[in-house]
């Protein structure tokens, strides 16, 4: 799906892009061969489609939310670096919240379940851990589109994401 003025701005199930197509939400910008059928009608498969209105970023910026951490560190733990499956992952506490952390985009890293089991209550100084960077809230411009992108890029997406 793109913004009205044509940037890349989320992936959505198919299914989802055509009822906003039928109900004029959206201009189809390309199909895929494929069409799907009621009894009565045939519908193409939209592969790109193009917001009418204008999509407000939202004001306070990213959601803080488990997903979105692991997107904000690439699914690496942010002590060892190694890059892990979701469920490898958990989210730390860099400052634990026994010694007043908050549950904060600049307090919170996903980390993988070794480290985060001997980092246990501990800042990273007493554990001897160090950050590999320093957590912030993100800046994704309009979203985390491109952590998001299928391995296979549909051919009909091309032309459209890329520059
Ligand atoms: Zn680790």
């Amino acid at each position: 799906m793109l913004t009205q003025g044509y940037q890349p701005h989320t992936i959505t199930p198919w299914q989802r892009a055509l009822c906003m197509s039928l109900l004029d939400k959206v201009e189809v910008l390309e199909n895929y061969a494929r069409s799907v059928r009621t009894v009565t009608v045939a519908f193409p498969v939209p592969a790109v489609v193009r917001l009418r209105s204008h999509y407000r970023p939202r004001p306070h910026g990213v959601r803080f939310s488990r997903q979105n951490v692991y997107l904000r560190d690439d699914h690496e733990c942010q002590y060892c670096g190694k890059e892990c499956s979701q469920s490898d992952l958990t989210l730390d506490h860099v400052v634990p919240r026994v010694h007043g952390g908050t549950t904060t985009w600049t307090n919170v890293v996903a980390c993988c379940k070794d480290c985060n089991r001997r980092k246990g209550g501990r800042t990273p100084e007493q554990a001897g851990f160090s950050l590999r960077k320093r957590p912030a809230r993100p800046h994704w411009n309009p979203m985390s589109f491109s952590y998001r992108l299928p391995q296979r890029v549909p051919d009909a997406w091309r032309g459209w994401i890329f520059e």
